[in-house]
């Protein structure tokens, strides 16, 4: 094996690593609203054939109350039967339950049907990021510049980032994003919200150069 090979075969390694993490999120995801579903209706019963079926794509008014309502309103607040306290309650019980082990062990083993290996392969293999356009070459470059404030910042490179942080990660809601973009965008703003920032932040790029 030569030296280009045993380069490639690391990067191999590396990616599918990422993959899995990436895949442990995603679950992650979809099993936090699928469990607070059930906690604010009271139920305890977490039923696999379920969880395969829920769709985080059709889910949008459930998120939107998740994130706009239960994690932001006071503990005693009632949503539907229930209040904050007691749904928060019921949902870390649900979290505690093994099955939710095995379905994520069944979710990660079945990844590659929900984000090809292929394709996000492809996917970590680009070189700009979505919102800025920043290479990874002009990072090096503004580095030898002196210009990059970040510390530590040589040799790392673009994040997985994922546009719809409440969606799993997907072909379509996936794709790269710098630092930078990754740590302003956070879970705040939307894609398309976030590509006017990345604008701007081209615009103080170009002028570092
Ligand atoms: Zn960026």
């Amino acid at each position: 094996m030569n030296k280009n090979e045993i380069y490639v075969e690391m990067d191999e390694a590396k990616t599918i690593a990422i993959h899995k993490a990436k895949a442990k999120s995603s679950f992650k995801t979809k099993m936090n609203f699928f469990l607070y579903r059930l906690a604010k209706v009271g139920k305890s019963e977490i039923d696999a054939k379920a969880f395969s079926k829920f769709n985080l794509e059709e889910e949008s008014e459930l998120i939107k109350e998740y994130t706009t309502v239960y994690v932001q309103e006071e503990t005693n607040y009632v949503i539907s039967n229930f209040t904050v306290e007691e749904i928060y309650s019921k949902l870390s019980k649900l979290k505690k339950q093994i099955i939710v082990r095995e379905l994520e062990r069944d979710y990660v083993s079945k990844f590659e049907s929900v984000f090809p290996l292929k394709a996000f392969t492809k996917n970590i293999k680009k070189e700009a990021c979505c919102y800025c356009e920043i290479t990874t070459s002009e990072i090096t470059e503004l580095i030898d510049l002196r210009k990059i404030n970040k510390k530590a910042s040589r040799g790392f490179n673009l994040e997985v980032e994922r546009f719809d942080a409440n969606l799993e990660y997907t072909v379509d809601n996936c794709d790269m994003a710098c630092y930078w973009c990754n740590n302003a965008k956070t879970d705040e703003f939307t894609k398309k919200e976030f590509m006017k920032i990345g604008k701007a932040f081209r615009k103080v790029w170009d002028s570092r150069k």
